[in-house]
């Protein structure tokens, strides 16, 4: 096939960075993302990117768009692990995590969702159509249509979802994928005010492992604080996922009654709009091609 045209749906992180690669590769492209806004988009939970995904998005972003990521972006900080007394059981400081002299796009990064998305968007906005709901596709030959709620289509030589955990387009393609829950339920939150809270929670990621049940993830990005504290689901009420932020932050305080008060200060002054809890998904392996 010479010069093939390509359609992505979703123009989420894997979206618009295989949409920068492949114009670099001098391909055709357009990317159909349901969502209007840069905001209308995941929270701002921060995202560690590995040295392999700092070198796949600086060879796919054109120039511009990796200065913005990296302007964004953090160098990670340390690592540490936790008591629940908020004393060190491991800890990585930077310089073990990042190769001292290891080039920009062989290093770890923090950023995040919204910041990584807006260095993504740059420069795409003559193939991202936004507002596109992709509904399912339909093959013509070799030219593969897909068909959107407000009634368009877009045709093209390959068809790529990159519409995320939920792809619409993974469910035509491979009806039998399935989800996977993973059986553990995590409460997160934005805590805006990270410089009034200890120096060990503000300087790097932790995890705490505590002397009985539950774990607590947390790391700072762009000044704020975030958290995420995970049990067995069904250690939760049934209806968890339905409490507001403020009944989310007590629910978290409750279990962890007996930990250090920094811990207690991260959670109680997170913001309650940010606070929420979800099941923790996964995917099990499955075979790339339908077999019929
Ligand atoms: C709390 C949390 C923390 C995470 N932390 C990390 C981390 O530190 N490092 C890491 O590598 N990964 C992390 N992940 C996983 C990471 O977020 C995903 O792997 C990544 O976002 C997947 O990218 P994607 O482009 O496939 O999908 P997404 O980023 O989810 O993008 C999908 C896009 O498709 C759009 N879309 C969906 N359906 C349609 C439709 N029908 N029509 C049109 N558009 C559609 C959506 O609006 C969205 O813009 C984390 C995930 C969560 C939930």
């Amino acid at each position: 096939m010479t010069n093939p045209s390509v359609t992505i749906i979703g123009g989420g992180v894997g979206g618009l960075a295989l949409a920068h690669g492949l114009r670099r590769a001098g391909i055709r492209v357009d990317v159909y993302e349901r969502t209007y806004e840069r905001t209308d988009w995941l929270q701002g939970y921060r995202i560690h990117i590995s040295p392999a995904g700092a070198r796949a998005l600086h060879d796919c972003l054109p120039p511009p768009n990796w200065q913005e990521f990296r302007a964004a972006a953090s160098p990670g900080g340390g690592f540490g692990f936790l008591t629940d007394r908020a004393t060190d059981l491991l800890a990585f400081d930077e310089s073990e995590i990042n190769r001292p002299g290891a080039p920009e796009s062989e290093r770890h990064y923090g950023i995040g969702r919204i910041r990584l998305r807006a260095a993504l968007l740059s420069g795409l906005d003559d193939v991202l159509h936004r507002g596109k709901t992709f509904t399912h596709y339909d093959r013509t030959g070799d030219r593969v249509t897909a068909h959107f709620t407000d009634g368009t289509t877009a045709t093209a030589d390959l068809l790529i979802g990159a519409d995320g955990a939920n792809s619409a387009v993974r469910a035509q393609l491979l009806p039998h994928a399935q989800r996977i829950d993973t059986g553990v339920l995590t409460i997160a939150g934005r805590n805006p005010d990270a410089a009034s809270l200890a120096p060990t929670l503000t300087t790097r990621a932790n995890i705490v492992l505590p002397r009985a049940r539950g774990s607590l993830f947390t790391a700072v990005e762009s000044g704020e604080a975030i958290w995420g504290y995970s049990d067995a689901a069904g250690t939760f009420p049934t209806d968890v996922t339905g409490y507001d932020g403020p009944a989310l932050r007590a629910l978290v305080r409750s279990r962890i009654d007996g930990w250090s008060p920094d811990f207690h200060a991260l959670i109680e002054n997170s913001d309650p709009a940010t606070v929420n809890a979800f099941h923790v998904k996964s995917a099990g392996p499955v075979s790339p091609w339908p077999t019929t």
